[in-house]
């Protein structure tokens, strides 16, 4: 257990909460605002005690001067302050004597924003490789740390590991519900535990399969990572996504753990990516000029029977091409078949997240991780350093 925001006085004090307000903005405006709608509890929580806050976050990747234009957090801080109902004042700088002045005549109740951290990584990637003096400095501007920012809590940057070594530090609300639902699941899981993988590259969940192979019960792999899995059983895969260099990792897995490891057993299959139409092929009939976009209809079936029967069940990855509406079919499917399982469902991944938002499923799971990376990791059984640094509860 880690102290959270509850643990600290906050009346009178200068609280720098570190956000994730990295939105998708296209020409100025904020296409999807759900990540501050995230932050709003743990805000409003401080303006209620009292507090004065100052908040961080990051949008992008800064890598040039030009990044800076479209990169800026102006138009997150007008979005807040309309979901707020309350102003927003938003420092252009990262640093200096506007920055200080202002904090320093700020009124309790009042929410300030600087501008986007990773300005910083123009001058030396300050901000990225955590560098020691400008965590420093950030830290001087406040007199408590919230890390609230589930989505970068797998960096170890300035605006998380930097000032938290500084200063007395806690969790926020969101990151205190990702634990809740995670540590759990991942600690000690209630059995039967199925997890789902989907997603384009074994590689990528190469980390997550080593750990939880021992942990789960069954791994229900599909998306374009399933036809690896499946040449390296031997099946004509035709020009489906294969990641060649994983093949032999897949077929030591087979090997060690065929009774856990449940692959498709049909495919929605189409001859170029860009079509609108699909063919369901029993996965020993997909011919040579075929992709596979999608789990057919008998391998929901079949991943029925061992969702139907667990207790808990993590989902990381589309089973398909969701993003076409003819071969999001199975992820779909995958969405309400959770959502009749009353037990603990939770979906990490970004793609995973936002395809059920989308289909309309956000309140089906007991939970939906923010974090795509971070939560990606911690399913590899990794430690978190935004959240590691943050001091245990004695309670
Ligand atoms: P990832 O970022 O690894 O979680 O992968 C998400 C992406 O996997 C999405 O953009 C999906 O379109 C893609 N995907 C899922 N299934 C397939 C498939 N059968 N073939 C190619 N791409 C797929």
């Amino acid at each position: 257990m880690k102290k959270t925001i509850r643990d600290y006085d906050l009346n009178n004090k200068k609280v720098i909460i570190r956000v994730d307000f990295n939105v998708p903005i296209k020409n100025g405006q904020i296409t999807d605002d759900n990540r501050i709608k995230e932050s709003l509890e743990t805000i409003k929580y401080a303006i209620e005690k009292n507090a004065k806050v100052i908040l961080l976050s990051h949008l992008g990747r800064i890598k040039t001067e030009e990044d800076k234009a479209s990169k800026t957090l102006a138009p997150v801080a007008t979005r807040l302050s309309e979901l707020l109902e309350k102003d927003v004042l938003f420092i252009p700088y990262t640093r200096g004597e506007e920055v200080e002045k202002t904090i320093g005549n700020m009124q309790n109740g009042d929410v300030i924003l600087l501008e986007n951290t990773r300005f910083e990584d123009l001058d030396g990637k300050k901000e990225s490789s955590n560098d020691e003096a400008l965590g420093k400095y950030w830290a001087s501007l406040g007199d408590i740390y919230i890390n609230d920012a589930f989505g970068t809590s797998h960096r170890s940057h300035a605006s998380n590991v930097g000032i938290a070594s500084k200063l007395p530090n806690g969790i926020g609300f969101l990151i205190e519900k990702e634990l809740k639902y995670l540590t759990p699941a991942m600690e000690d899981p209630e059995k039967p535990f199925t997890v789902i993988l989907g997603g384009s590259k074994v590689s990528d969940k190469i980390g997550v399969i080593k750990h939880l192979v021992h942990k789960a019960d069954f791994i229900l792999i599909g998306g374009g990572m399933a036809y690896t899995f499946l040449k390296a059983k031997g099946y004509e895969i035709g020009s489906s996504l294969l990641d060649e260099e994983n093949l032999q990792f897949c077929n030591e897995i087979l090997a060690s753990y065929c009774d856990k490891i449940i692959l498709p057993v049909d495919s929605v299959c189409t001859l170029y990516l860009e079509s609108n139409e699909g063919l369901i092929e029993p996965i020993e009939h997909i011919g040579p000029d075929q992709i596979g976009v999608d789990i057919g209809p008998a391998t929901t079936h079949l991943f029925n029977k061992y969702i139907e029967l667990s207790k808990t069940i993590i989902w990381n990855g589309p089973v398909g091409v969701f993003e076409q509406p003819p071969f999001g079919k199975g992820t779909k499917k995958i969405c309400e078949l959770l959502k009749n399982n009353k037990n603990t469902t939770i979906l990490g991944g970004g793609d995973t997240a936002s395809a059920a938002i989308n289909f309309g499923f956000k309140d089906s799971f007991s939970h939906i991780s923010t974090g795509g990376g971070a939560s990606l990791e911690m399913l590899e059984g990794k430690e978190l350093p935004g959240i590691s640094i943050i001091t245990d509860s004695t309670n």
